[in-house]
C-alpha cells in the first residue's frame, strides 16, 4: 500500500469508482481535521448526486460482469483471504490512519486492525459453505428448491468511531457471497476507508465490486439512500440518522441492517471483588472515551455496596490518562469531533441541573503536552442521577457514566428496561442464578456477564428497540446479505391439462 499518514496530509483525497480514484465532478473537497489539534489534516472529494450515482451504475455493472458474478465461490474466498493478508500486512499503517482521523488510542487502533484479518478470513471461508435447501412439496415427480444468490449493490453508511472494523464484519460476508459495494464513510473519517480502498485494488477485486464515496452525509449519504439501483442498506450510526435513511430505503423498498444508538445498562452486585467489577464498568464506559455504541453510561449498583462502589470507581477514574492517542501510556485520548465535545458539555451540564452531581471530572481537559484546541473530556462519573434524567436516557457518545443504586433485582431489571434502547447490557454477580435470570429478561441484543466490551465476529450482534435491527457478525449475516430464490422443477415429462383441477 502506497498510502501512509504523510502521504495523505495536506492532500485531496479522490473518490474510489470503478477500480479508479477519481476527483469529484463538482471538483470540491472538505476538510477533515486532526482530533489533538483541532486543525484540518487533509480534504476529502465532496461527493453529490452524480458521482453517487457513478458508483452505483459502476457497481450494478460489476454485480452483472461474469468476471465477478461467474467467478467461483472458490474463487471468491480465495480474494477475500487476499484481502484480509493484505489488511495484516498494512494494518499498523491503517491503524495510524484512522488514529490521526477520529483520535482514537493508536493502540486501540493496532489490536483492531491487526485482528481484521481474522474476520476476512472467517467469512471468506463461508464463500463456499453457503448453501439453499430441497424442500417437500406435496406433488410427485417435482423438485422444490430453495437457492440462495447475492442480493445485488449494497449500500454501507458507516460512522467515524471505528470506520474499518466495523465496516468488515459487513463487508467482509458481501463480498464472499458475491454482492457488489458503494461505501460512504463519515465525514469525520474517511482516510482509512480510501486506504482499504487502495488494497481491495491490490487484491485484484474486479473494477466496480467495490467503491467508496465520501462527502456529507446531506449531500451523498442522502443521494446513495434514495438510488433505486441498491438492493440493500447497512447504516451504523445514530437513531436519528438511521431512521431518515430507514424511510429513504422504504421508498425503493430496500430493506436495511441497522446498527444505531445504545444507553446500555451495566450492573453490579453486592456479592462481587468490587475492584473488578469497578474496572469492568471503566473499561465499558471509558473505553475509547464512550465513543462506542455498546458503552455501559448507565450504571445501576446494589445499594448494600453503593458507598464503597462509588469510593472505588472514583479513585480508579482519577488515574485514567487522558492524552494523546499515540501515546502508549494513554488511557483515553480526545473526543472525534468538536460537535461531540459541545454535545458531552451539554449532558454534563444537563445533568447537573436536573440535580445529579459530579463525583469526578466534568469538565473539557486542557493542560500542559496538550495541545490547546485539542477535544479533551475528562472521564466523569455523575452521582445521585435518575433513570429519568436526560443525560440518563439520552446516548452522550462520551466519557460520562450516571450512577444509581438500586435495592433488588425485580427493581433493577425495571430500571435497566427503561430505556427506548437495547443495544447491549452487562452483570457483575457471582450467582449464576441471577445471571441468567438477567439474561432472560433484559431486552437488549448483547449480555455480558461479568465482563464488558468482548465480542466476536463469530457471533451475531446487533439491538433491540430502537438500537436497531439486523445483525453483524456469525453465519446468520450470510442470509442477510443474500436472498431466497424458490425454484420448482417438474421432471414427469408429462405436463398434465392445466384446466384439469384435482380435488381432494
Ligand atoms: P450520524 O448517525 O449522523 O452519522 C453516521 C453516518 O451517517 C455518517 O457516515 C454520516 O455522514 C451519515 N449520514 C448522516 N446523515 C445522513 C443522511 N441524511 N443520509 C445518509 N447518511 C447520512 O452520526 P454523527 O456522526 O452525526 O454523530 C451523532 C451521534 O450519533 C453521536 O453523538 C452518537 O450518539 C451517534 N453515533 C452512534 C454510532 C454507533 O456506533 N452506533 C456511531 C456514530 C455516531 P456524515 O458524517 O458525513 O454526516
Amino acid at each position: 500500500m502506497k498510502t501512509t499518514v504523510a502521504s495523505i496530509q495536506g492532500s485531496r483525497q479522490r473518490l474510489f469508482i470503478n477500480g479508479e480514484f477519481v476527483a469529484p465532478k463538482n471538483g470540491t473537497y472538505i476538510a477533515s481535521y486532526d482530533p489533538t489539534t483541532g486543525h484540518p489534516w487533509y480534504e476529502f472529494a465532496d461527493a453529490e448526486a452524480d458521482d453517487v450515482g457513478a458508483a452505483v451504475a459502476a457497481a450494478r455493472a460489476a454485480f452483472c460482469n461474469p468476471s465477478w458474478r461467474r467467478m467461483t465461490q472458490t474463487d471468491r474466498g480465495a480474494l477475500v483471504r487476499r484481502l484480509a493478508e493484505l489488511v495484516g500486512a498494512n494494518a499498523d499503517i491503517l491503524a495510524e490512519i484512522e488514529t490521526r482521523d477520529n483520535g482514537k488510542l493508536l493502540k486501540e487502533s493496532r489490536a483492531q486492525m491487526r485482528s481484521m484479518p481474522d474476520s476476512y478470513h472467517y467469512f471468506a471461508g463461508m464463500a463456499d459453505k453457503l448453501q439453499g435447501d430441497t424442500i417437500p412439496i406435496n406433488r410427485l415427480d417435482t423438485l422444490n428448491l430453495n437457492l440462495r444468490e447475492p442480493l445485488g449493490v449494497v449500500g454501507m453508511i458507516t460512522p467515524w468511531n471505528s470506520p474499518l472494523m466495523l465496516l468488515t464484519g459487513t463487508l467482509a460476508p458481501c463480498l464472499a457471497i458475491g454482492n457488489t459495494v458503494v461505501i460512504k464513510p463519515s465525514e469525520h473519517a474517511s482516510a482509512s476507508t480510501l486506504a482499504l480502498a487502495e488494497l481491495i485494488h491490490e487484491a485484484g477485486f474486479p473494477a466496480g465490486v467495490v467503491n467508496v464515496v465520501t462527502g456529507t452525509g446531506k449531500s451523498a449519504g442522502e443521494a446513495l439512500t434514495r438510488h433505486p439501483g441498491v438492493s440493500k442498506y447497512v447504516f451504523t450510526g445514530s437513531t436519528a440518522t438511521g431512521r431518515r435513511i430507514a424511510g429513504n430505503a422504504a421508498q425503493n423498498l430496500v430493506p436495511c441492517s441497522m446498527e444505531l444508538g445504545g444507553k446500555s445498562p451495566h450492573v453490579v452486585f453486592g456479592d462481587v471483588e468490587i475492584e473488578h467489577a469497578v474496572n469492568g464498568v471503566v473499561s465499558g464506559v471509558f473505553a475509547a472515551a464512550g465513543q462506542t455504541c455498546v458503552a455501559g453510561s448507565r450504571c445501576f449498583v446494589e445499594a448494600s455496596i453503593y458507598d464503597r462502589f462509588i469510593d472505588a470507581l472514583v479513585e480508579r477514574t482519577r488515574r485514567i490518562q487522558v492524552g494523546l492517542p499515540t501515546i502508549d501510556d494513554t488511557d483515553i485520548g480526545p473526543l472525534a469531533l468538536a460537535d461531540q465535545l459541545k454535545k458531552v458539555e451539554g449532558y454534563v451540564a444537563s445533568g447537573l441541573r436536573d440535580g445529579a452531581r459530579i463525583a469526578v471530572g466534568g469538565r473539557r481537559l486542557e493542560r500542559e503536552g496538550l495541545a490547546r484546541g485539542g477535544w479533551y473530556f475528562e472521564p466523569t462519573v455523575m452521582v445521585e442521577a435518575q433513570n429519568d434524567m436526560g443525560f440518563m436516557r439520552d446516548e452522550i457518545f462520551g466519557p460520562v457514566v450516571g450512577v444509581m443504586p438500586f435495592c433488588d433485582e425485580a427493581e433493577m431489571i425495571a430500571l435497566a428496561n427503561d430505556s427506548t434502547y437495547g443495544l447491549a447490557s452487562g452483570i457483575w454477580t457471582k450467582d449464576i442464578d441471577r445471571a441468567l435470570r438477567f439474561a432472560n429478561q433484559i431486552e437488549a441484543g448483547t449480555v455480558w456477564v461479568n465482563t464488558y466490551r468482548s465480542a466476536s465476529f463469530m457471533s451475531a450482534n446487533g439491538g433491540f428497540k430502537e438500537s436497531g435491527y439486523g445483525r453483524r457478525g456469525g453465519f446468520e449475516v450470510m442470509h442477510e446479505f443474500s436472498r431466497l430464490k424458490n425454484v420448482i422443477i417438474d421432471y414427469s415429462g408429462a405436463m398434465q391439462d392445466p384446466f384439469v383441477i384435482r380435488l381432494k
